[in-house]
């Protein structure tokens, strides 16, 4: 037993292993400074605790990986809408008890997507998404949250980034998405040979306080800009709300 998980004056000793579907998942010790300190019946009664502690423990990990689950979309292992919209409302209270200084979001969605599923099929469509969630994260990393907000629309929220800077976020994704082509493995000829496919995005940027009173009225006007500055003046471009 290593030494820094026993007292130094211990003479006494009760060790029981803590198993799960025949797994050892920790081990509880027990000390005593006074020698011949426990008895049959103590570890015995030990043994049962552990055995009810050995349940805790799955329980304990089930919860939180059922929890991870319903956070996350299966797909793409981003976060998901429901829990884009609970991180939304938690901020932006953040905002309106003066915690924040600002609240800004990014909406984006694929140019085109219908004619890449129609072109080279669902499954690779679905290999896109992934790949540009992935870009995603990777580039916002601990800037902001990244999830995915419906079939191929991405949110990035970021607090306390003012909407100048959430701009240029945008603009980094824009140009994340657009300067590197994605790579098909799964090809809808069932040739091996990989296929190279250009994609691009319009995004839309809004930031309270300046554009948005209450939360919802931050997702529509970014999503506005979205549609109205970007998809509308021709695509593959980054907008901000506009009063
Ligand atoms: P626009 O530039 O106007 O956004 O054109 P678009 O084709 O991207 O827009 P539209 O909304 O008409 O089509 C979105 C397409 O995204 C339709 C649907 O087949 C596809 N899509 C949505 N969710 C998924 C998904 O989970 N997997 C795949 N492969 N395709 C999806
Ligand atoms: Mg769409
Ligand atoms: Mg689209």
């Amino acid at each position: 037993i290593a030494k820094e998980f026993l007292p130094e004056d211990a003479e006494s000793l009760i060790c029981v292993p803590i198993v799960r579907s025949n797994e050892v998942l920790g081990i509880l010790l027990l000390s005593s400074a006074k020698k011949r300190s426990y008895e049959k019946s103590q570890l015995m009664i030990v043994d049962i605790l552990c055995s009810h502690f050995a349940i805790a423990i799955e329980n304990a990990k089930h919860y939180e990986e059922t929890k991870a689950k319903s956070e996350r979309c299966a797909l793409t292992k981003l976060f998901n809408y429901r829990y884009m919209e609970a991180k939304l409302n938690e901020e932006f209270s953040r905002l309106q008890n003066g915690e924040r200084e600002f609240l800004s979001l990014i909406i984006l969605d694929i140019d085109y997507f219908k004619k890449v599923n129609d072109t080279y099929g669902h499954q690779s469509g679905n290999e896109i998404l992934c790949e540009l969630a992935g870009r995603l994260a990777n580039l916002i990393d601990e800037a902001g949250i990244a999830a995915r907000y419906g079939g191929e629309e991405f949110v990035v929220l970021m607090p306390d980034t003012s909407k100048e800077d959430t701009l240029a976020w945008a603009e980094l994704i824009r140009q994340t998405i657009a300067n590197r082509p994605f790579i098909l493995k799964q090809n809808i000829d069932g040739s091996s040979s990989s296929t190279k496919v250009y994609i691009t995005a319009s995004i839309g940027v809004a930031a309270a306080p300046e554009d948005a009173d209450d939360s919802l009225a931050l997702i529509r006007h970014a999503d506005r800009a979205l549609y109205v500055g970007a998809k509308r003046a021709g695509r593959n471009r980054v907008a901000e709300y506009v009063k």
